[in-house]
């Protein structure tokens, strides 16, 4: 009887428990299951539809090269799986565990069905460093604070990753129906505005090993000074090949080797935000569209299409306008637009431009930061269900260990200071300094003392 391993935020065949397990029993089949139906699951956004077509290209051949063959199936993935299993007569079923609320209650569902039908069933961590459930403050309850909880994390030693299975162990017998990656239309045409992410990256595993052995090697050595630099590649450019799992957290964990420099200890602690990430999605299944600090659903964030009626900064009428000036990169602020002109050509923005852009959407524009995670979501090719949502409430104070509202980023003193002889901004904004660029949409000095009076007014409601 062969044995399922189904493939889900872990598109990779090395450190992978799940396939190890279906490896073990002696006849493997690997599925993947596009779920846009179940109850709860989030879509993906272009961007990421994009990379995954791509992933699940590298993965399955490197699945075939093991004589392992992926299996392709749209639909609920409760009712593939039960298709899948009965037209295989398959005995067991493995997967490494994933967790948001939703795909837990999937996942659960399908347990308690497939051990019923006397199938052996078995789940795996594989995609976060620690269980989120088993890390608790002394008095056993939820870290909120990133310090202590990267403390008790990296206190533990990580297992070793495990090696890619060896050959010679896949399923051979008649397949049951499955898709056409292609049937899928997860790539764009018509436009096909895809050039640019084809031009920045190579999604697979294999690529993800190389840009982790080229970081390792490069990069890492000076990472505390070059992370904050857009206009060099200080940092790993490692996000997307985390987030589809190409690489295990396992895996570059080891990476770093266990003698660790300064710069490789800061750069696990970025590792660490990926966890803390996940551990606050875990316990707020509403990450995207609840502010984990209540008070600021008094904040009157402007949603555009509604202006008037949701409240706006006082004084500052928000207009739909400044959304769109904001998502292609036209507010006349060359840091947040080089950084929105990076994101729509390449689906990724350098760390502190993030940081730089949110910052201005939501506080000097006073737009609802849910409209920019929104908008990453849909234009990130590391677009990540928890770490997406949990950065933007960190920068609009909404969120657990955020930083306090009332620090203001000024986008002008960030481009003075980390793209200093203008490098970052002449590549994504050729027409800076001509008449071509656009002009300021909002002035600074007022729309920040705007925000703070927003600040001030939401804190003094009781
Ligand atoms: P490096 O600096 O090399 O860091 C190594 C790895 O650590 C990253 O690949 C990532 O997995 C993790 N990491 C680093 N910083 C963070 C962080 N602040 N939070 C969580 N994990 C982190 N990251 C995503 O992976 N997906 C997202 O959807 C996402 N949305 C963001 C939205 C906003 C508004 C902001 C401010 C940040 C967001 N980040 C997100 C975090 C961070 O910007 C990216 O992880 C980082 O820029 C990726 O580049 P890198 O791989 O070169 O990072």
């Amino acid at each position: 009887k062969p044995s399922i391993v189904w493939f889900r935020d872990d598109l990779r065949v090395a450190d992978n428990p799940a396939l190890r397990a279906a490896v073990d029993d002696g006849s493997a089949v690997a599925l993947y299951v596009l779920d846009e139906e179940s109850p709860g699951i989030r879509p993906h956004g272009g961007a990421a539809r994009w990379w995954l077509h791509h992933s699940l290209t590298a993965l399955g051949e490197d699945l075939a090269a093991l004589g392992i063959p992926l299996l392709l199936r749209r639909g609920d993935a409760a009712s593939v799986l039960r298709k899948t299993t009965t037209a295989l007569g398959a005995g067991a079923l493995y997967w490494n565990r994933r967790y948001g609320a939703a795909e837990r209650t999937v996942d659960a569902g399908i347990k308690s069905w497939a051990g019923e039908a006397g199938l052996h069933v078995a789940s795996f961590q594989a995609s976060l460093l620690h269980e989120p459930w088993e890390v608790t403050t002394k008095t056993g309850g939820q870290y909120k604070v990133f310090t202590p909880f990267w403390r008790t994390v990296s206190a533990q030693d990580f297992r070793e990753p495990l090696a890619v299975p060896e050959k010679g162990h896949g399923f051979t017998g008649a397949l049951p129906a499955h898709d056409q990656l292609e049937s899928w239309h997860l790539v764009p045409s018509k436009p096909d505005w895809s050039g640019g992410l084809a031009e920045s990256w190579t999604p697979g595993s294999a690529a993800g090993h190389k840009v982790l052995a080229s970081f390792v090697a490069g990069g890492l050595s000076n990472y505390s000074e070059g992370r904050n630099r857009p206009d060099t590649e200080g940092s790993s450019r490692l996000s997307p090949y985390l987030r589809w799992g190409e690489l295990s957290p396992f895996e570059v964990w080891h990476a770093l080797g266990s003698k660790r420099s300064e710069s490789a200890g800061i750069f696990a602690s970025e590792l660490g935000w990926r966890e803390f990430c996940w551990h606050q999605y875990f316990h707020n299944p509403n990450l995207a569209t609840a502010n984990l600090r209540p008070e600021f659903d008094r904040f009157p964030w402007a949603w555009p299409g509604s202006a008037g009626s949701n409240g706006q900064h006082p004084g500052h009428e928000t207009a739909p306008e400044e959304l769109r000036a904001w998502q292609m990169g036209n507010t006349g602020f060359p840091m947040v637009d080089a950084g929105q002109r990076q994101l729509w050509h390449s689906g990724w923005m350098h760390n502190r431009v993030r940081m730089v852009a949110a910052s201005f959407l939501v506080k000097n524009l006073g737009i609802h930061w849910q409209l920019g995670e929104q908008w990453f979501w849909d234009t990130l090719v590391d677009a990540d269900p928890a770490s997406n949502p949990a950065n933007w409430q960190w920068v609009a104070g909404s969120g657990a260990d955020a930083s306090p509202f009332f620090r203001i980023f000024n986008p002008e003193a960030q481009r003075v200071k980390f793209d200093p002889q203008g490098k970052y901004i002449a590549h994504w904004i050729p027409e800076f300094g001509t008449p071509d660029y656009p002009e300021e949409i909002v002035d600074l000095k007022t729309t920040r003392a705007e925000a703070l009076e927003a600040y001030k007014g939401m804190r003094e409601v009781h």
